[in-house]
């Protein structure tokens, strides 16, 4: 059954990574969305909020496993025997840096491949660049999920007043 991984941050999940997971199950039978544990940084969102958060947006769908690991990719193919990883391809300045990973984690386990889907209506959407409109009062409603919205409102202006009370 080919089966890959889908791997990222997901600080948080947006549409652009649940268009390319739907389009990536067109291909595959089974996808592992695979949450990173970056000891390094700081995420916005834990690991329990952001697998949450995948959960929740793929919840209708059975072919999706949300899993986390942390440490080198090709350790976790390995160990969940999987030889496909799904990226996504937004513009131009993603593919040097992909190229270079692809090679890179093919160099450290040779029967990994790379497979690559191009972005399609959400090309300029990124976690980071979400996070920095949220964070400024801006509405990204449309380029994630509702939920992630509503998480994101939560983050950032915590003290916003409800919208019942006076
Ligand atoms: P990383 O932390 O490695 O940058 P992300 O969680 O941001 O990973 O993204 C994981 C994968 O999803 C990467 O292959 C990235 O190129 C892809 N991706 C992110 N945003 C989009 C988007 N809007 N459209 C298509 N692919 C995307």
């Amino acid at each position: 059954m080919p089966i890959a991984i889908y791997a990222g941050s997901f600080d948080p999940i947006t549409n652009g990574h649940i268009s390319i997971i739907r389009s990536g199950l067109v291909a595959f039978e089974k996808i592992i969305v695979a949450v990173l544990i970056n000891p390094g940084k700081t995420p916005l969102f834990s690991v329990d909020e952001r697998f949450k958060m995948i959960s929740d947006a793929l919840s209708n769908e059975p072919r999706i496993e949300v899993d986390c690991f942390d440490g080198l990719l090709v350790d976790y193919a390995r160990r969940r025997n999987v030889q496909v990883v799904l990226r996504g391809l937004r513009a131009v300045a993603d593919f040097e840096h992909e190229l270079k990973m692809a090679n890179m984690n093919r160099h450290l386990y040779q029967e990994m491949e790379t497979v690559f889907i191009m972005a399609n209506d959400y090309f300029y959407v990124s976690s980071s660049l979400i996070k920095e409109a949220a964070s400024l009062g801006g509405d990204v409603l449309g380029m994630v999920p509702k939920a992630v919205a509503q998480k994101l409102r939560e983050k950032f202006f915590p003290q916003e007043p409800c919208q019942n009370k006076e």
